[in-house]
């Protein structure tokens, strides 16, 4: 934390200025109760000793070295003493990337999300510092970029998410911090690096700087049309740098351009995003907008608008046909921060393992509560990857650490699959510096784990957010003891 305070360049007004003094008495002591339960849970016997476990020797592999793949090292290797276990993951710098919004917001520097894989990995592990080309399911062996074979028994399957910035026309990833686009996602995972979060605080400035000098700039937001891992962070943008803006009391055009037709998809959290754009000079919702091309170098954003007609009137069913219509829309921009279309990686789309068509097609082909593939029942899945209908965020990937590891143990021992996952997904909306409202839900809907109104914004998530969340995220979630 002391690492976190002398980098940051704003902390001191959130610890001084005008967020901490609108925290109130009531919210200081649910912190103190909060942080006093964390120390509880450091305390507490680990949940990997809790799940089940096999004296089997039997060889286990996983593939990635992120935040899932660690996780599940970390667990397999408590559960499965006498196993031998491989993880195949190229990236040596293993990256924070929540942390990715508080670098881009001037609360973090980059460093502050590093850390590095060789002190993650559990000794007695085997680390192959490379990348699966292929998978072969049918034959339980993988190949890495470098040629190597693999074989496996058991296979957990932790790959993440891609950014596709190259489906948007005309835009390249060379063109993030220049031109007014920035886009805090842009990192590469396998360097370590998140560049994106750098130019974004830039940006940030930039834009704060255009509103002081007169004219109000037009600022985008986009948000795509395909899954994206934390589905919170365009708003966590729009809103930290309009807060940005207004402590300064300048303004811009916000746009909020989203191929979504509203701000969230619980209405009671979609409700109260509504009421903190009120807040902001002036805040527009371009729904149903997907970003599909750009003009860098005149500011243009085109978007595919997606809306319904009112067609012939139906006699039979006594009521009109609704015709979906597409059309291009033109908008004119000062500044742009663009979230990229996000698929599964390479490897699994031409798999066996992806999904086979629709929708959903390359993401792993697991089911939604046991995290077990419907195919190949000796692989599993953990975190972004997993082609389930929610949680593609670090949080979720914490619940489904215990579950894909107890599961596959199960498996293993021949027992049943036991441990089922619930959907859980959790978004800390940063609505303005100092405030979070946590959103958090499974697949049933609202699924807070404590007894606060979840749609409120709150200074006390913040603070957890920023100040307890990265020591937690290393010390007990990549140790698989959370
Ligand atoms: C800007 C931003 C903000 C976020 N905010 C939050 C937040 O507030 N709360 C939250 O819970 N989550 C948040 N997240 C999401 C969270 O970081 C991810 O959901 C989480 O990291 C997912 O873990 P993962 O293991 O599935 O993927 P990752 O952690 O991305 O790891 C995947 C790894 O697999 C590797 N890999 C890929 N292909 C292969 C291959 N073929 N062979 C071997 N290795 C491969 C990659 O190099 C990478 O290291 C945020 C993410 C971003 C980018």
């Amino acid at each position: 934390m002391s690492n976190i305070i002398s980098h940051s360049k704003n902390l001191v007004n959130i610890l001084h200025g005008e967020p901490q003094s609108a925290m109130s008495r009531r919210d200081a002591l649910k912190f103190i109760g909060l942080t006093g339960g964390a120390a509880m849970m450091m305390g507490a016997p680990v949940a990997a000793e809790a799940g089940p476990s096999s004296d089997k020797n039997a060889k286990v592999l996983v593939v990635g070295g992120g935040a899932g793949g660690i996780m599940a090292t970390a667990r397999l290797h408590s559960a499965l003493p006498n196993a031998e276990i491989t993880i195949i993951a190229p990236n040596e710098i293993h990256l924070y990337q929540p942390g990715q919004v508080f670098v881009a917001a001037g609360l973090y520097v980059h460093d502050d999300l590093v850390n590095h894989n060789k002190d993650l990995i559990p000794s007695g592990v085997t680390w192959i510092k490379d990348e699966v080309k292929t998978f072969d399911p049918d034959n339980n062996k993988v190949t890495t970029r470098g040629g190597k074979e693999v074989a496996y028994d058991y296979m957990v399957v932790a790959t993440g998410i891609v950014y596709h910035y190259d489906w948007i026309k005309g835009l390249t990833e060379a063109d993030i911090g220049t031109n007014g686009i920035s886009s805090v996602y842009l990192s590469d995972l396998e360097k370590g690096t998140a560049h994106g979060a750098d130019v974004t605080w830039e940006w940030f400035e930039a834009l704060k700087a255009a509103a002081a000098g007169g004219k109000k700039p037009t600022a985008i937001y986009t948000q795509p049309n395909t899954p994206i891992k934390c589905g919170g962070a365009p708003q966590k943008i729009l809103y930290l740098s309009a807060d940005h803006l207004r402590k300064e009391n300048l303004a811009a055009n916000f746009v909020f351009a989203t191929n979504g037709g509203k701000l969230f998809g619980l209405p009671t959290i979609a409700a109260s995003l509504g009421e903190v754009q009120k807040g902001y000079d002036t805040i527009t919702n371009k729904f149903k907008h997907n970003l599909v091309a750009m003009d860098v170098k005149n500011k243009v954003a085109t978007f595919e608008e997606h809306y319904t007609v009112k067609g012939e009137y139906d006699e039979d069913l006594k009521e009109f046909d609704m015709i979906e219509k597409k059309r291009m829309v033109d908008m004119n921009y000062d500044f742009i921060h663009v979230v990229p279309p996000m698929g599964p990686p390479q490897a699994l789309v031409d798999s066996a393992l992806g999904w086979q068509k629709g929708t959903a097609k390359g993401w792993l082909e697991v089911d939604q509560h046991t995290l077990q593939h419907k195919r190949y029942a000796n692989v599993f899945g953990i975190g972004d990857v997993c082609g389930i209908p929610k949680g593609k965020t670090g949080g979720s990937a914490r619940h489904h650490a215990p579950i894909t590891v107890g599961n596959l143990v199960s498996q293993m021992n021949g027992d049943p699959l036991e441990k089922s996952f619930d959907g859980y997904t959790v978004c800390p909306l940063k609505t303005e510096y100092g405030k979070i409202i946590m959103a958090e839900f499974d697949y049933e809907g609202l699924a807070p784990s404590f007894p606060l109104d979840p749609a409120e914004p709150r200074w006390v998530w913040w603070a957890f957010d920023l100040y307890m969340l990265k020591p937690m995220y290393w010390h007990l979630m990549m140790k698989g003891w959370m």
